[in-house]
């Protein structure tokens, strides 16, 4: 770890994933709690379909820094296409699935605390992966500025996170309002953590980014997901 962050909200949320590190990958499959109904589930993996075919065309390659990779779902698509790859964590738990599951001498593994870590070197690619959303929104300016100092010149970012879906988390879950900024979760086991989460609305956030020298498309799939890619504005980039 960089240094602990004295914030209890980060706090809590690094403690609720490294609890939850184990049954995390329930969400992504749709079991369990997690499991909506068959209908429900295909759209939910249709979507999937949808950022994972963006992200191919996106084509991540040359040096790739993964934020927040959990436990490798994404992480095992970018090693496909990414000449080598940083994945950065908090939670050591992530980060021991990621790598049993990735298994790579390409990928690096970091474990730190994103509001306090610093890159120590430039990437071709930024990827994060339902990430964005767990900022405070208090950090999302300067969350995009350590983004900025990661990336290479005409380096690129491409992105996925949830939009507001009351059927996208476990059935126990109950969808904060519209405002809200937090999320109370719970694990298999009853615990309950609360954890930041923003939703966003695409061309707002993409207005947002804009006005912070970004050039970003956030785009979304019919029901769950946003996912935005490009780059600082005015460089040259080779995008979707
Ligand atoms: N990107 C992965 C994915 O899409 O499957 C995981 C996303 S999960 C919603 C959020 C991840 O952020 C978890 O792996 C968690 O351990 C990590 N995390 C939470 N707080 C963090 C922090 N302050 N610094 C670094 N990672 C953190």
């Amino acid at each position: 770890m960089t240094r602990s962050s004295p914030d209890p909200a980060i706090t809590e949320q690094i403690e609720y994933y490294r609890r939850r590190a184990p049954e995390y990958d329930k969400w992504f499959h749709r079991v369990e709690r997690y499991d909506r109904g068959a209908e429900e589930n295909e759209r939910w993996f249709r979507d999937i379909d949808q950022v994972r075919a963006a992200l191919a065309d996106f084509g991540p390659s040359g040096s790739v820094l993964e934020l927040a990779c959990g436990t490798g779902l994404w992480t095992e698509l970018l090693i496909r296409s990414a000449s080598r790859l940083t994945a950065v964590d908090a939670s050591p738990e992530m980060l021991a699935i990621n790598q049993g599951r990735v298994n790579s001498d390409s990928v690096r593994y970091v474990r730190a605390d994103l509001f306090s870590w610093e890159p120590d070197r430039s990437y071709d690619v930024v990827f994060f992966g339902f990430w964005l959303s767990h900022i405070p929104p208090e950090r999302f300016d300067s969350f995009w500025t350590v983004v900025e100092r990661a990336l290479a010149k005409s380096g690129r970012v491409f992105f996925v996170d949830s939009l507001r879906d009351p059927h996208s988390t476990a059935r126990d879950h109950v969808l904060p309002a519209p405002s809200a900024t937090t999320a109370r979760r719970r694990l298999d086991n009853g615990e309950e953590f609360d954890v930041v989460k923003v939703f966003y609305d695409p061309q707002i956030l993409a207005s947002r980014l804009e006005t912070l020298g970004w050039a970003i498309e956030v785009e979304s799939t019919s029901r769950f997901f946003l996912f935005g890619h490009g780059g600082r504005s005015g460089t040259q980039r080779s995008a979707l």
